[in-house]
Order: C-alpha cells, then structure tokens, then sequence
C-alpha cells in the first residue's frame, strides 16, 4: 500500500533556506549524496566484519553515478547496508528533524555571513533537492528477509512511498535534475565536482555516461562496426541496432577493467615508512597541479589523544614572485571538506600546500565556534610542532641542504615566528641570514663574524640594485650585510631588533660613517682634528646654501674607496619613520601631524677621491665660484644616484648640468 505524507517541519521554509545556504557551493550535493553512498558501504563491511552481514565473496562493493542525458536524471548507486522503509521514514522523512531546527535557527543567525557553515546538519541528502525537482530512494536493507522500499518526493514538500525494486542490497538515489541542476547533465561539469569532492573517498566510485550518440558518432560507430564482418551480405543487412550490438561487444571484448574516479587509499592514510619520495612527488603533483616538485615534505599521522593525518608540502617559490600562496585542503575521513579554513589551520600554514584529514573535527558547526573549539587549538599546536621539528631538525642534520632551501622557505619561517609566537621559540636558532658574500649565517653567527668591525649590530640591504654602491663599499671594506629585501622582511627587520633586544638593525646606507672610515682617522693629531672640523662646517655652509637644505649634515671623510666621491646616509630612526609614514598611505591627517618631519641626510665627501680633493682646493682658495657650484651640485646628485631613482626634475637639471660640465671641459682642452 503507498503511503503519503508531509514533510513536517516547515518545509517551506526550509528548502529555500537549504537553497540559500547552498547557493554558492550547489555542487555540495555530489559530496553529500556519495559521501552517504560510502556511509553506507563502511557500514556494510563493519558489520560484516561483527560477522552480522554477508557479503558474497565475489560481490566488489562500489558506487555508481550514472548520468542519462536523455530521461535528465543522475544517479548514484550503491551496494552499501540499504534501508528499510522504517529507516527511511526515520532517517529521511524525520530530516534528522531535530538537527534541522537547530540549523535553521543557526542559519537565519548567520545568514548574512556567506560560508559559515562548514559542514552539514545532518540535512545532506536534502541538499539533493539544489539541483533536483524530483527525488526517488530505491532501497533494500542488508537486514534477512527485508523488503525493498522506495521514497519520491517532489519539489520536497511531499513524498510518497511504496514497494521497492531492487533486487540486490542496496540504495540507488535518483536525482531528476531541473532548471536549477540542468548544468550537471554536462559531463564536465559533473566530473568536477566528483573530482573535488571525491577523489579520495574510501569506495571505489565509477561514473557512467549515457547518452544518444550523435548522427555522426553514429555514423562513425557504424563505419566501424562494418568492418567488423565476415561476410559483404551481412554488413549489406546489418541494421544499426545490431551494428551497434557488435560494436560494444568487440568494445567489451577490448576495454581494461574500467578504473574508479577516485584513490581510495590517498598517500595521507599510509604509514609514512611505506611511502617512497616517488609517491609523494606524484601525489603532490596530482593534487595541487604543481610542475615543480615540492622541496621536502612533513606526513602528520597522529592517532591519539585525536585522529588527525594529512601531509603539507614546501613548495619550490614561484620565481619573481614576492606573493606565496598555498592550499591546505582539508578532508573529513577521505571527503574533501573545503580549501584554506583559516579557523582551523594556523594561518601561517597556509602559506604551504598540503591535505589534512581531522575525522574528529566538529564540522556541523559554525567556523567562529570551530575557532574557539579545543580541538582546533590542540590540532594547531601538534601540527606547528611537527613543522618546527621537521625544520630544526633539517638545519641540525643536513644544513647544506637546508641553505639550499632557504630562498623558498625563508619567507614562510619568517612569517610563522611573526604570526606564532610557539613557533618562533622552536625554530629562532634555525632562521637564516643570507649575506652580500652569499653565505647564510644565523644571527649569532653573523654578530660573532662581525663584532671587531661593529658590535652587534646587523646591517642589511633592502634593495640590492639600489643599494648597489654602499654594497660595493662594505664589500671593499670585507664588511658584510644580510639582504632581507622581500616584502616580508620590513616587518621581519623590526620584529628580530624587538626579539633581540641589544642588537641594533641598520640599513646599509645607514649612519655607517664609523664603519667605512679609514684607521687613520683615529690617529689624527688634535691639528688635524680641528682643520678636518672646520673643512666640515665650511662645505657644510657651501652645500646648505647651494641646495637650499637646512637640516643637511655634511662631513667630509677618508674612505677607503678611492673612486667614490660622495655619498648619502639616513640615518636609521628617521627613515623608519619615514617608511612607517608612507606605510599609512593615504592617512591624510596622520600624514599632517609629521609634515615637517624630514630624514636626517647626511653628505659624505670622500677626502681620498680626486675629484673631491681639487672641489677642496678649489673652495678653500674661494677660486672660480661658478665652477665650485656646478661641481658641488653634481657630486651631490651622483651621491643621490647610488642612493635612489632621480626624481624627472633632478634628472632634467642633472643632464643640463652634464652638459654644461662637459662643454667647459671640451673647450678648456681645445683652448690648450
Ligand atoms: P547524514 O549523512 O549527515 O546523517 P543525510 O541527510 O545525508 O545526513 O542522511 C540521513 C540518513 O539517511 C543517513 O544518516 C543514513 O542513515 C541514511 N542514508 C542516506 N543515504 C543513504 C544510503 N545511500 N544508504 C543507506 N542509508 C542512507
């Protein structure tokens, strides 16, 4: 007898809010309704193994989806435990009632807050009714003697049931796909989503195609099939059914045993000592469509006090890229879940690329409960253990390699130790300085090298074209500078001064007068001493006068480069709070309150250069003015040249000015 019914719980507020909810991601109904294909199945094999079902010995359990683009419907069939019409009633018809209360009143909460929801509330199957107007269960329990039922329901309002016709155990969901679903007929789009979702679910999942060949497949296959026969008379009768009859014999005859969609056993799920390098690299390959082998790899695979197993992977920087961007995926028992959860991986994380299987996670809640769930923080803090150990063990045991690997994984660690306090104490003796000599050093190593030269203190280049000079300078010197020039590493430069505090970080066209000058210097006589003082206070008068800037600090010193004349320093504080400024952007009113603030510039002459030494001369003996300013302006924009880009102005009165110099300098060799 068929029975009729309603769906009791507003359905009609309901479906649309499921609707809503499922908007963006429709194709979830492929996770919901083959991840219960496969509920279904493991039920089946635990309780075969409790020895309370049989499952025949040559019987493989596996789904089906099969897509008729003809009748529009798709179906997933499974061999798996099946219902009674009672089970259906409770399970299905009662829409876990209960859980779907609480996920409307969660909802109509969250509602405005796209993606939210992670995981589902017990409601997958009616995520079935997204793409479909019409649902139909056929089903037959595992259980002795039980008879087969079937559910349809329309729009999901309301069902009906009668007597089931399958004849073996198990469930087939027929979805009549509507307007809403119709791109799920097309074969690709279908493959996607069962791509997305279920690559790695534990049953072997095979997906047919069926559809009306079209007039020229058909008249191929039966090109084809013509070939096929013996006799001329035969292919003369041959009728197009009975070609095509042929035709998927000989294909039968000729196909390999068809492979299943999806891995059933991923890479995570296997002891890490069974895995070979092989493996990973294919794997990693396969899943993040990534050329490049991954650097090296952590396989996480914890059972107790929580399940968590997954693998993440160091990739290869993209080069010329200063932007990382990783993908962790995240699994629930081998059903994908979504990509780069920031609630439950720590963030910095994300930056690599990796899978992660938590069975135990709570994911029929809300991400901002996930976030403060104790499950999260333990997970976290295990996985960001494992990362630091893997890495200090890598720098202990096989530096070389580690170096090799520190232009690609430099910016993660950086980012890590700023985002995560627990991770930076584990790995600060393992980060790397990589200097102008092309070496890595650790800190300490680095202020040790150096200590005789400038005591701790750590000079860096932040742009090696521009810094180019002063590098040049160091290198003449034997003076290092470690190049921390990405992106990361403005903030990085602050955090390490504030981590070690007694050691000072300074740009390398820092006040770095001390650390280039000549040793002689220090053994100047007081004589000398007071000329060098007041050759400073008169160049100093000079270039202020000529530049028209006051706050210019000019000193003129002996470097052991020859061939530099001058060149300019900022001095560290007040360049930072310059960069910190312009980081403000286009705070307007922040901007005011320092609009006075200048960087403190200072101009080195270079006493050893010739050129200076004739400027020297020259503006001691008040000789030829005209020829004193050209030459003071000119030296003061090389030095700003080996500083920074000249602004279009600077640039228009430098190529003048080039100009003028050269012109004077051709007609004093013609006139001698
Ligand atoms: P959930 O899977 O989260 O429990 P669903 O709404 O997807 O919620 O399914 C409700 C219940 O219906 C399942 O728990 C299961 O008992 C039953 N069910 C759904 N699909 C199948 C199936 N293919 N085979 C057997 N039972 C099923």
């Amino acid at each position: 007898m068929n029975e009729k019914g309603n769906l009791s719980i507003n359905s009609e507020n309901f479906l649309p809010i499921i609707k809503k909810w499922l908007y963006t991601d429709k194709d979830i109904f492929v996770r919901e309704l083959v991840s219960n294909a496969c509920d279904a199945v493991t039920k089946l094999q635990k309780i075969s193994l409790m020895g309370e079902a049989s499952i025949p010995e040559n019987e493989k359990l596996e789904i089906h989806v099969v897509l008729n683009q003809d009748l529009q419907t798709l179906q997933i069939i499974d061999n798996g435990i099946g219902m009674t019409a009672d089970e259906i009633k409770k399970y299905i018809n009662q829409i876990a009632f209960s859980g779907a209360t609480d996920f409307l009143a969660k909802f109509q909460e969250k509602a405005e807050q796209e993606n939210e929801i992670i995981g589902h509330f017990g409601l997958g199957f009616y995520s079935a009714f997204m793409v479909a107007n019409e649902v139909e269960i056929d089903t037959l329990s595992y259980q002795a003697g039980a008879a087969g039922a079937k559910w349809i329901c329309q729009g999901g309002i309301e069902y009906e049931m009668e007597g089931g016709t399958r004849e073996t155990r198990g469930t087939t969901i027929t979805l009549h796909l509507g307007e809403d679903g119709k791109e799920f007929l097309e074969e690709a789009t279908l493959y996607t989503a069962l791509r997305k979702y279920c690559s790695f679910m534990p049953v072997p999942i095979f997906v047919d195609i069926i559809k009306e060949p079209t007039e020229e497949e058909t008249a191929a296959e039966k090109k084809e099939a013509n070939t096929l026969h013996v006799s001329a008379e035969e292919a003369e009768t041959l009728t197009k059914e009975d070609a095509l009859e042929k035709l998927e014999a000989k294909k039968a005859e000729e196909a390999e045993e068809p492979k299943p969609l999806n891995d059933t056993t991923p890479l995570w799920q296997k002891q890490p000592k069974d895995c070979t390098d092989e493996e990973y690299k294919a794997f990693y390959h396969k899943v993040f469509f990534d050329m490049n082998d991954p650097l090296f790899w952590i396989h996480l695979n914890m059972d107790y006090p929580f399940r968590l197993k997954g693998i993440l992977f160091f990739p290869k920087l993209v080069e010329h890229m200063d932007v990382v961007e990783g993908q962790i995926k995240l699994y629930s028992n081998q059903v994908y879940i979504a990509d780069n959860i920031k609630e439950v991986v720590p963030e910095f994380l994300l930056l690599l690329k990796g899978v992660l299987d938590c069975p135990d996670m709570p994911l029929n809640v809300s991400r901002s409960a996930l976030q403060n769930d104790g499950y999260v923080e333990k997970m976290n803090t295990y996985i960001t253990k494992k990362v630091a150990d893997k890495l200090t063990q890598l720098f202990k045991n096989d530096r070389s390699t580690y170096e090799g690997f520190w232009d690609d994984i430099g910016i993660f660690i950086k980012y890590g130790c700023m985002r995560e306090e627990k991770f930076y104490d584990k790995v600060k003796d393992a980060l790397l300085l990589k200097t102008t000599d092309d070496v890595y050093e650790t800190l300490s190593q680095y202020l040790e090298k150096n200590k005789e030269k400038h005591e701790n203190k750590l000079f860096f280049v932040s742009d090696e074209n521009l810094q180019a000079q002063y590098i040049r300078l160091f290198q003449e010197q034997g003076l290092e500078a470690a190049i921390l020039s990405t992106s990361i590493d403005k903030p990085f430069v602050s955090f390490l001064e504030y981590k070690n505090s007694g050691v000072k970080l300074q740009r390398i066209d820092a006040d770095i007068a001390d650390t280039l000058q000549k040793k002689e210097n220090d053994e100047q006589t007081d004589a000398q001493k007071q000329a060098d003082e007041f050759t400073n206070t008169r160049m100093e008068a000079l270039f202020r006068g000529l530049l028209e800037n006051d706050s210019l600090k000019v000193n003129v010193e002996t470097l052991k480069a020859e061939n530099i004349s001058a060149m300019i320093l900022l001095s560290e504080s007040s360049r930072r709070m310059m960069e910190m400024m312009e980081s403000y952007g286009s705070a307007a009113d922040f901007k005011g309150m320092f609009s006075d603030v200048k960087p403190e510039e200072t101009l080195v002459l270079n006493r050893s250069n010739g050129l200076v030494k004739h400027l020297l001369n020259m503006s001691e003996k008040e000789e030829k003015k005209e020829d004193v300013d050209l030459l003071c302006h000119h030296i003061y924009d090389l030095a700003l040249m080996s500083h920074r880009p000249l602004t279009s102005k600077e640039m228009t009165s430098f190529i003048d000015r080039s100009n003028t110099l050269l012109e004077k300098l051709a007609s004093f060799e013609s006139n001698h």
